[in-house]
């Protein structure tokens, strides 16, 4: 099967969003086994939008449209291929019902562009939309399939997952379901990583273990095909365990878990209550902690202290110690945990400081930071040197917070 994604809107030709949607689509794709040959990206303009689909239809199976379902007079998507296909749109009863509902529980009338929203093919698939109000389509006929989804990328990606992904492997006859397992790794960079587990890499088919990099770490997805899903996880299973017996002390969740989430929930099964003080990371630490679901059983507060002022002021440090060991130190960062727990009354303190960049802070080089955990009246300190840009810093300090607070 042979996939064309085709991304319609305006805003990607004048360089205002970035095509994120073909990114995402191309890698589910390819995850299951879905070659895509081309990525077109097109304005809101109906005559030139057939003429790419004209061109699509002569070298791709799949077509799959992203962007242009919306109310506005701008969207113009799926009626201009309607007009092309010449097929009829009809209301969908499910889809209205569904968008009187949005508009009611947010106490607003609907109008009738909104209405709109809810036409679809005729005689064709409508795909729900969980986060939004248009609903997708796919639409079959004896030469190609349409796949017509929303733009917004919240939108898109859950029903793509959910009802796009059924439809094609359907459509394939396969009989086959694909399952994932994704393993989240912190504190190994993607090269490492690949030479640590390079013979796995190279000898799996079944499942596939693809890396990837990101800001957040490196995840590995192992994507397995079989008749049933539980035949399925039973492939992924001894792979998993190969790879855990490699680089095992690296994973630290699966699937959606992240270094937060999965903090939050060890704090919650071993009942810990935690407060953070915090200086280069401005708030990010527990910003990233009240992110997540149930943290207010974990989570009483905590304290931004910046200054040097602030930290004698706020957590009662010793501004003489504190000059005669910089603020950019293991005294610091070991006094504001240690510091910020007892005022807070909570089980475990972290205290964050560092020269974020990009100059040198306190006689310390840019990148220099010390993370203190006070835990128990005792305290333990990291020790980090970074190199990136000043906010990279700040997101990674956070990051490594949550990597030494979770080992
Ligand atoms: P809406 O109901 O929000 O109007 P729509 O289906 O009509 O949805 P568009 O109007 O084309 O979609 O795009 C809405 C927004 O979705 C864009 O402003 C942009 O933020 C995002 N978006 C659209 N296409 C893409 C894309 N290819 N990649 C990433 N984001 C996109
Ligand atoms: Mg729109």
């Amino acid at each position: 099967m042979k996939a064309e994604i085709i991304a319609v809107g305006s805003e990607l030709l004048l360089g205002q969003i970035t095509n994120t949607n073909a990114q995402f689509i191309s890698a589910r794709l390819a995850e299951i086994g879905v070659d895509v040959y081309y990525h077109t990206v097109i304005g809101d303009n109906p005559e030139r939008l057939v003429d790419a689909i004209k061109i699509a239809e002569q070298r791709a199976d799949v077509l799959l449209f992203t962007g242009g379902l919306g109310p506005t007079k701008d969207d113009l998507t799926k009626e201009a291929i309607a007009r092309h296909l010449g097929i009829e749109l009809d209301y969908d009863d499910a889809a209205i019902e569904h968008i009187t509902d949005y508009f009611e529980r947010q106490g607003r009338v609907m109008t009738p562009n909104n209405k709109k929203q809810a036409l679809v093919f005729k005689n064709s698939t409508v795909l729900k939309n969980y986060t939004g109000m248009a609903p997708g389509m796919a639409y079959t006929n004896d030469e190609n399939t349409y796949i017509l989804m929303p733009g917004p990328p919240h939108e898109m990606k859950p029903m793509f997952e959910k009802e796009v992904i059924p439809y094609l492997l359907n459509l394939d006859e396969r009989q086959e379901v694909i399952v994932s397992r994704v393993l989240n790794c912190f504190g190994i960079g993607e090269a490492e990583l690949e030479s640590r587990i390079e013979s796995i890499l190279e000898t799996q088919t079944n499942p596939t273990v693809a890396p990837l990099a990101s800001p957040k770490g490196v995840t590995l997805r192992l994507t397995a095909k079989a008749t049933s899903v539980e035949e399925a996880f039973a492939h992924i299973a001894p792979v998993e365990a190969d790879i855990r017996a490699l680089i095992g002390e690296y994973i630290f969740g699966i699937d959606d878990e992240t270094l937060f989430s999965k903090a939050v929930d060890l704090l919650q099964t071993s009942q810990l209550t935690i407060a953070a003080a915090e200086s280069l990371t401005g708030g990010q630490f527990m910003s990233q902690l009240a992110s997540i679901t149930g943290a207010s059983a974990v989570f009483g507060g905590g304290m931004v202290v910046y200054s040097i002022d602030q930290k004698v002021k706020q957590l009662g440090l010793n501004r003489e110690a504190l000059e005669q060991h910089g603020v950019v130190s293991e005294y610091c960062a070991a006094q504001m945990a240690d510091a910020v727990r007892r005022q807070f009354a909570s089980d475990i303190g972290i205290g964050l400081t560092g020269a974020a960049g990009p100059d040198s802070h306190d006689g310390q080089p840019a990148g220099t930071v010390w993370i203190g955990i006070s835990y128990k009246g005792e305290s333990h300190t990291y020790r980090l040197q970074l190199s990136g840009m000043r906010n990279t810093n700040r997101m990674r300090t956070t990051n490594f917070a949550y990597h030494y607070l979770i080992q």
